[in-house]
């Protein structure tokens, strides 16, 4: 059950003050797009939260709690910044008494192929065989979806697209690190949803998801992702052996990094990232990144294509199957 004085803590503070979305927006304006993508969505909690309320409609605070076995003041903060964001509105309901849900806005509906990404590239590269399928209503099979082009319905990879030089600039002013980014336990939420480890750790932390971009805009060595991102060298040095370890990154004789096929297929998480926020979020002129697929020209335009039909996937017509 949740109190209300729970609820006017998320809400305003001990000043009862609510803080705008927009206030927010405009202190972060200085961020790109992706900038502030990642200072919203880079966080393990925050992804599991929304993981949480895809896959199995959670809209209550008490059922996050419940099912995460997060703590009620981490819980509390996150869902605050989330409402903050636009990314979900809290609604009154009636059940007897006035009750609260989080309700998914529809910029936070937006979110689905992110998250359905996520899932695919757990399961093709992260052993997460376990993860329930997607099933596609419109073919009534397992859609394994893959990532392809908008514009000409073909599959998309890192390989055949193209960026505008110059774009490290989008990611090298990405905000402070979140304290207490690491608080979840190994063992986390061990069920058939799974816990996405691997993208978690990418995604999870923003100087991570900054040097794999960098990396899939070309950047191979020590010091130009240094120079590139303004990152600190022991933190770099730390982010890449980690990346070595994950196999996301093989370390090479002269000393450069490159991306291994593991790494490369990020680029479908990556992808979705980049187009919701460029969608959804204000950003300074001039800070979008250009991405264009090279067989067709056109602009970025990422949909998740079904396996088994080939048809772009929709949300209305797609449900994990979580019964099985
Ligand atoms: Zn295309
Ligand atoms: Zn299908």
């Amino acid at each position: 059950m949740v109190s209300l004085a729970l609820h006017q803590r998320i809400r305003g503070g001990t000043g009862g003050r609510i803080v705008s979305g927009t206030e927010r927006r405009t202190a972060r304006a200085e961020l790109s797009a992706i900038g502030q993508a990642l200072a919203i969505l880079g966080d393990r909690w925050v992804l599991l939260i929304l993981q949480r309320a895809f896959l199995l409609r959670i809209r209550t605070f008490a059922g996050w709690r419940d099912a995460l076995g997060i703590s009620e003041s981490v819980l509390a903060a996150r869902l605050k910044e989330l409402v903050d964001h636009g990314i979900f509105e809290l609604a009154a309901y009636r059940d007897g008494r006035t009750r609260y849900e989080y309700r998914l806005t529809e910029r936070g509906l937006r979110l689905w192929t992110l998250l359905v990404a996520i899932h695919s590239w757990e399961r093709d590269w992260a052993d997460r065989g376990r993860l329930p399928p997607l099933l596609h209503h419109l073919c009534g099979h397992a859609a394994e979806p893959y990532l392809g082009c908008g514009a000409c319905r073909e599959p998309m990879s890192a390989r055949d697209t193209h960026t505008e030089p110059g774009p490290l600039a989008t990611f090298s002013r990405i905000g402070p690190p979140r304290r207490h980014r690491r608080t979840v336990r190994p063992d986390a939420a061990p069920d058939l949803i799974g816990y996405c480890p691997d993208s978690m750790e990418i995604l999870g932390d923003r100087w991570s998801t900054s040097i794999l971009a960098g990396a899939f805009l070309g950047t191979r060595r020590f010091v130009d992702f240094q120079a590139g991102l303004g990152i600190a060298p022991s933190v770099l040095t730390d982010r890449l052996r980690r990346f070595v370890e994950l196999g996301v990154f093989d370390p090479r004789p002269d000393g450069s990094y490159r991306l291994t096929d593991k790494g490369l297929a990020f680029f479908e998480v990556f992808a979705f990232l980049v187009d919701w926020a460029q969608h959804e979020l204000p950003a300074p002129e001039g800070s979008a990144l250009a991405i264009t697929h090279r067989p067709c020209g056109a602009a970025l335009d990422p949909v998740l294509l079904c396996t088994a039909c080939a048809r772009p996937l929709r949300r209305r017509e797609v449900r994990f199957v979580l019964d099985g």
